[in-house]
């Protein structure tokens, strides 16, 4: 893209253009993001095509930049809270009206759908129940999971009466548009199909935690190993992947130094984040310190607003 200056720094309402006039194409939105990242300190964060340019990226769901998006979605949620929810909503509506690929993961937007639960955002009920009764996994498991903490139980009267009460679905759903009742079927199959798979997959879990191997899992594909894996065999693994798809992974991710570095997982397998290359990040000691693990899905106004960790240097 030639719209980078000598001095790496673009502005948010040159990128934003640029976006506009590719028609939002996927490389364009990310190469504006890389841009905007890396001159970060030189952007006024108040700009409103700033936040025009992260919430394009959010949106983006057929990217696969996972690392990138939590960047967008970090610094989008610093800037404006309220941008942060709105776009969290509209991405939940984009996701229920688009075609999903199991394999994918959905690793972001699936973090953006927790938020909405753990928020209790009530206008993304329908899109997620709709997204729930898709039964494409997991990502229908994280929005049934949020309609549930957004009704606040599981029952499917509950969940049929709280949408009912929302007047945008019954006043202007259109004759295709499903009813609250059809709505909170899908949400119903969908944990169904949640407990169906955990217990199916219960049996493997105890046999790799049975030999003391507590939270160690065995690598991706390899049931047949159930003798756990090291520590330097696990970093070795994945440093070899982050190898195979180009990134260094003796550099930290976030602040760019080279040195001592350990692959982490960007959304943390105890919340289903996998060893697929787009959630691993190689971090420095220093920044490593600094990552929120719990405080990411927490209400982000009690730690004064910004994250421990920003994505970016
Ligand atoms: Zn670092």
């Amino acid at each position: 893209m030639s719209s980078k200056d000598p001095t790496g720094i673009a502005a948010p309402a040159t990128l934003l253009r640029l976006i506009e006039d590719s028609g939002h194409s996927f490389p364009v939105i990310e190469e504006a993001v890389r841009l905007l990242r890396r001159g970060i300190a030189g952007v006024d964060l108040q700009d409103p095509a700033l936040v025009e340019v992260l919430r394009q990226h959010l949106l983006a769901v057929g990217s696969p930049t996972d690392v990138t998006k939590y960047f967008s979605l970090e610094l989008l949620e610093r800037v404006s809270p309220e941008r942060a929810r709105d776009t969290a909503v509209e991405l939940a509506e984009l996701l229920a009206r688009s075609p999903l690929l199991p394999e994918r993961g959905y690793h972001v937007e699936r973090a953006v759908l927790r938020s909405l639960g753990e928020r209790k955002v009530a206008r993304a009920l329908p899109a997620l129940a709709l997204l729930a009764g898709r039964c494409v996994f997991p990502i229908s498991r994280t929005a049934a999971r949020a309609v549930v903490a957004i009704v606040g139980a599981s029952s499917r009267d509950a969940v049929v009466e709280r949408l009912a009460g929302l007047c945008p679905l019954s006043s202007t759903g259109g004759p295709d548009s499903p009813s609250p009742r059809e709505l909170a079927q899908g949400v119903a199959r969908a944990l169904a199909e949640d407990v169906r798979r955990s217990s199916r997959g219960s049996d493997g879990h105890k046999k790799r935690t049975a030999s003391g191997s507590q939270g160690v899992r065995a690598p991706e594909g390899s049931d047949r190993f159930l003798r756990p894996e090291g520590k330097h065999a696990r970093q070795a693994r994945l440093r070899a992947t982050l190898r195979a798809a180009g990134r260094d992974p003796s550099r930290c991710g976030n602040c760019d130094l080279a040195g001592k570095t350990a692959v982490v997982h960007v959304v943390p397998e105890s919340r289903g984040g996998t060893d697929r290359v787009g959630n691993l990040v190689s971090l420095c000691q220093d920044c490593k310190k600094r990552l929120p693990r719990k405080a990411r899905s927490s209400d982000p106004s009690r730690s004064g607003g910004a994250p421990q960790l920003t994505l970016f240097g």
